[in-house]
């Protein structure tokens, strides 16, 4: 039933969390996470919209890419440290619709997402990215939670 995961992350604590969920699902029988990082379409428009230079931005989005590899590698080592198989993707686009065409590409039996990422406002009940994946995916989806408010 949780044989192959499809876990997107953004490097936030919730996202950090679902992880920690992934690897007891080796218990209920997972044997592959796809781990996906997108690096936002929306952070390179706004460099754009400020005038940032391409030169500039190319850098930034290198040294991005290589801080994404990097963590992912961290990750998929942690993992297959457990006995699954892992495959790291980094796209460039927008999370949520990178991630829908990767569930469409590599047919997950789930996918693991964290209720919130970074910005993780109070009040927000969901993050953009997480509402956009649950109410377009096709495939069960498992929403860890963020830690309660203290
Ligand atoms: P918002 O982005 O709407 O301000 P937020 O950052 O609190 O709110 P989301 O961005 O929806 O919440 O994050 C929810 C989950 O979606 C994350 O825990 C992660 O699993 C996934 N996610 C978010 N952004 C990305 C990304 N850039 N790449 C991969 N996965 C992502
Ligand atoms: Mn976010």
């Amino acid at each position: 039933m949780f044989k192959k995961i499809l876990y997107p992350t953004d490097f936030s604590d919730v996202a950090a969390k679902a992880l920690d969920y992934i690897k007891h699902l080796k218990e209920a029988g997972s044997q592959e996470v796809v781990i996906l990082h997108v690096i936002n379409q929306r952070t390179i428009d706004g460099l754009m919209r400020h005038a940032v230079s391409d030169s500039h931005i190319d850098t930034w989005l290198k040294t991005a890419k290589t801080v994404a590899q990097e963590s992912l590698a961290e990750m998929g080592k942690e993992l297959e440290a457990l006995g699954f198989s892992v495959k790291t993707i980094i796209k460039t686009g927008f999370p949520w619709s990178e991630i829908l065409n990767l569930e469409e590409q590599e047919a997950p039996s789930i996918i693991v997402i964290g209720s919130h990422g970074r910005s993780n406002i109070g009040e927000i009940f969901l993050g953009s990215v997480s509402e956009r994946v649950i109410r377009r995916c096709k495939r069960p989806v498992m929403v860890i939670k963020r830690e309660p408010a203290v």
